[in-house]
């Protein structure tokens, strides 16, 4: 690359949401430069190695189905995949798999190299380049330039980042790498809210030095199921991890060096993530309990080092030393990397239109830890949205908002960008009002035909999607079709309700009374549906008299967020709005009526008569 350079896109940082972000312009057609500190850090995993989860899953199916990088990634480093919540319905179990740390990175850099229009450059970005009040491109520190039309930023915990371990700390951006200040002075200078939060993570063990027979094991699925609709199967060995618990001793020195943790020695001003609570904080919050459980997982499957997932801490490493110690197996432990706490800049993600660009400066888009969340997943998703959008604001591309109705990404977009955050927010299933129909199964189904429509949907996921459309149909059609009469079912062992009532195929398993066999059994054309088709097929059955009771609701949050306000109502005009909302109308200027829906102190009648000056500006023009 020149000294001197200019791009469609430009990303800041290579973590989850910046090689996303890079990958989608780059899709989208946009020339895309990827800046990062580090090439050979692109994503890099920081903290646990592993991908997906309950919530965080559904966010990775739905980055896959817009072709995104993170599935086929996960794919491609997977070494114990599960499904969580196996035992629940399919709209809340959760896929997670552990990730060997080497083999994501590496499978993460191959696919950047692999994506057209897409250039990586190293260096860190110390200053924005602002013209006519937009961001216009970056500088770097040495002094290189790069001008674009549009900057998207996803610098994770690298701003201002601090780490503590006991009462040492020392500025990072996380073990080992060097943080970055320069971008927290330029955006504080134009007016952006910055706040800290904080993070943890635990030590990390020597593998070797672990009691592995003493300990209860855990095994992958026996069938892993790929993230991606692309991967046909997953080839890594599935390995197993182990389970282990805290004990009354390791719950003594811990509170006894309590005064010693990071965390309450009020050394930390920063919120911490409430679902993912360090050790120190498990005790003071749950106390003993009967011991608090954790997984030793391998980093990977040649790797000497184990991540205890579960005791993320900031006490000092003579404390860490000593509570592991008294934790089944790890008797004789050696500490590889001690755990730590890490503080950083983010910013109000209410600064954020659902683009994800930022209100205060156009052109400049925000995505990843930076707004206040935490997770790879999280991070990854909003990087696909920002992505798109800033390729489309660099050319003359219309915005790509994802409603809440159609994805976990809206969901979790409109959270961010309505209500802000007061402690890193993560993904669950129970954010949604609309669980049954947004399930991991039918990602693909919601995202893929609007990725089409958008252009970022690449030839060989949009033959797939149509293949696989193509056969759900038809065994749609066949199972709507075929049908029987309590008498004829009971030729065949299946008892139903002796009502004299023929019932379809499609009803049959919607009630949950009949396996794949016995469908085949009954009309042996079942037998030519595949596996997966005929899951699909059986979920959406079984939802599918709740789906149409939930239509009404997903219908009507739908026109709420198409019905827009213009941006120059004049909310003067509007005497019968208080005061305090029309400050808070100037302040958060939303789009669309649900927006203005989420305002606090929003009243219907305040609705009403911003509705209708919305109507009769319509109706003049
Ligand atoms: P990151 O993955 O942090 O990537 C940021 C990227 O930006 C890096 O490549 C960096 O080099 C680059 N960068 C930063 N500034 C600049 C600059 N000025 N110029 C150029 N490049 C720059 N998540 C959980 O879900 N559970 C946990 O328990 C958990 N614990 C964590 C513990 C620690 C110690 C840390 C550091 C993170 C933890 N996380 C946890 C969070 C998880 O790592 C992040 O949510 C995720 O990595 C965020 O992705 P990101 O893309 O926003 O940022």
């Amino acid at each position: 690359m020149d000294a001197n350079s200019s791009f469609d896109v430009i990303v800041i940082g290579g973590g989850h949401a910046g090689c996303e972000a890079a990958a989608a312009a780059a899709r989208m057609g946009a020339a895309t430069a990827l800046v990062s500190m580090s090439a050979t850090n692109l994503g890099v995993m920081s903290c646990n190695p592993a991908i997906g989860g309950l919530g965080k899953g559904h966010l990775v199916r739905e980055v896959d189905a817009l072709d995104g990088l993170m599935g086929r990634v996960a794919d491609a480093a997977g070494i114990q995949f599960r499904l969580l919540n196996r035992r629940k319905g399919p709209a809340v179990r959760g896929p997670r798999t552990q990730a060997d740390r080497k083999l994501y990175a590496a499978a993460m850099q191959a696919a950047i190299a692999a994506t057209a229009n897409l250039t990586v450059a190293e260096g860190e970005v110390t200053d924005l380049i602002l013209e006519d009040g937009a961001a216009a491109g970056v500088i770097l520190a040495g002094g290189r330039t790069i001008t674009a039309g549009a900057v998207v930023l996803t610098s994770g915990t690298f701003l201002r980042g601090l780490i503590h371990i006991g009462d040492r700390r020392f500025p990072a951006g996380r073990m080992g790498e060097q943080g970055s200040t320069g971008l927290s002075a330029t955006l504080a200078n134009a007016g952006f809210q910055l706040a800290r939060l904080k993070t943890g993570t635990p030590p990390r063990l020597d593998r070797a030095t672990i009691r592995w027979n003493e300990l209860e094991k855990q095994a992958a699925d026996e069938d892993p199921q790929p993230f991606s609709l692309l991967t046909d199967r997953i080839t890594n060995p599935q390995i197993e991890c182990a389970i282990t618990r805290t004990t009354p001793e390791t719950h003594r020195i811990i509170r006894e060096n309590l005064h010693r943790s990071a965390m309450y020695s009020g050394s930390i001003e920063g919120v911490g993530p409430r679902y993912c609570p360090s050790i120190e904080d498990k005790i003071v919050r749950f106390g003993d309990r009967d011991g608090h459980q954790i997984f030793l997982e391998p980093e990977g499957l040649d790797s000497d080092l184990v991540y205890p997932n579960g005791i993320s801490t900031s006490l000092p490493e003579d404390a860490q030393l000593a509570l592991l110690a008294t934790i089944p197996g790890l008797e004789q432990v050696r500490m590889v990397q001690p755990g730590y706490a890490i503080e950083y800049d983010h910013v109000d993600p209410r600064e954020l239109w659902p683009t994800l660009e930022t209100r205060r400066l156009p052109r400049l888009f925000l995505a990843g830890q930076i707004n206040g969340t935490t997770g790879y997943e999280e991070a990854a998703a909003q990087g696909l949205l920002a992505g798109l959008n800033a390729a489309r604001r660099a050319g003359s591309g219309q915005p790509i908002t994802i409603s809440r109705a159609d994805a976990y990404l809206g969901v979790m977009v409109d959270d961010l960008t309505t209500r802000g955050v007061a402690e890193p927010y993560r993904m669950f299933t129970s954010r949604s009002e609309f669980r049954l129909s947004l399930r991991p199964d039918n990602a693909d189904d919601r995202l893929t035909p609007s990725g089409e429509a958008w252009g970022c949907i690449g030839h060989k996921r949009g033959e797939r999607f149509a293949a696989l459309q193509a056969q759900l149909m038809q065994a749609r059609s066949l199972a709507q079709n075929l049908s029987v009469t309590p008498h004829e079912a009971g030729r065949f062992g299946l008892a139903l309700n002796q009502d004299g009532r023929r019932r379809t195929a499609y009803e049959i398993l919607g009630a949950g009374m009949a396996s794949h066999d016995t469908l085949t059994v009954i009309w042996p054309s079942f037998g030519s549906i595949d596996t997966i088709t005929f899951e699909r097929l059986e979920t959406e059955a079984i939802y599918a008299a709740y789906l149409d009771r939930q239509s009404a609701e997903i219908a009507r949050v739908k026109r709420e967020e198409s019905r827009v306000i213009p941006a120059d109502i004049d909310l003067d005009a509007l005497p019968g709005l208080s005061a305090e909302l029309r400050q808070k109308m100037r302040v958060r200027r939303p789009r669309t009526l649900a927006e203005a829906q989420k305002i606090d102190g929003m009243t219907p009648a305040a609705l009403a008569l911003i509705l209708s000056r919305a109507h009769s500006l319509e109706a003049a023009e």
